[in-house]
């Protein structure tokens, strides 16, 4: 059974948000497509505190409740099966949506039965490697859609260097088309 996590598809890391990746919006539709074609759907949040060590590192985004942290308006949250919520805690935490506190998500996808995680969303080099990379390490097949990604590339090379440092740990690359078929 395959799994698909859509990573923080969210306001606050589409253009125009606080921290936003230049392809947020464009992944949108590519991820709808995507929906239903999976067994399982979850979606995971950002959902910070007001106050939180996290803003030491990056600018304040992603507040519990406020517009940047809900889902991109265009994400067809009716296919959503569950939403997990994380880095909601006073602490640098909350890349990978495993570390999610409302639920466990390694729990729910053994309990649906998934054995294949396919990962999109935001940003690549950041919660879609962290979510990827737990993934992989949990012991699912994971695959990470390189269309359905978008990367905030702080500095040139970010986003090849954490596709290589996947690609190294066995997770695989797919296009959206290939899922489609
Ligand atoms: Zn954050």
């Amino acid at each position: 059974m395959k799994g698909l996590i859509i990573v923080d598809v969210q306001n606050d890391f589409c253009p125009g948000g606080a921290l936003a990746t230049g392809g947020g919006n464009d992944i949108v539709p590519v991820i709808n497509k995507l929906m239903g074609h999976f067994d399982f759907v979850v979606a995971s949040k950002d959902w910070h505190p007001s106050n939180t060590l996290h803003f030491e590192k990056w600018p304040i985004h992603c507040v519990r409740g406020s517009f940047g942290a809900l889902f991109q308006q265009q994400l067809n949250v009716l296919k959503i099966d569950e939403v997990l919520l994380k880095g909601t805690g006073n602490t640098d935490d909350g890349y990978s949506a495993f570390e999610a506190t409302n639920m466990d998500l390694n729990y729910l996808l053994k309990k649906n039965g998934i054995t294949e995680v396919y990962v999109c969303g935001i940003a690549t080099e950041y919660c879609v490697q962290a979510t990827a990379t737990d993934a992989n390490k949990l012991g699912y097949k994971t695959f990470v859609v390189a269309d359905a990604i978008a990367a905030v590339e702080a500095k040139t090379g970010d986003t090849e260097h954490a596709m290589a440092t996947m690609q190294q740990l066995g997770i695989q690359w797919i296009s959206s088309n290939e899922i489609l078929l």
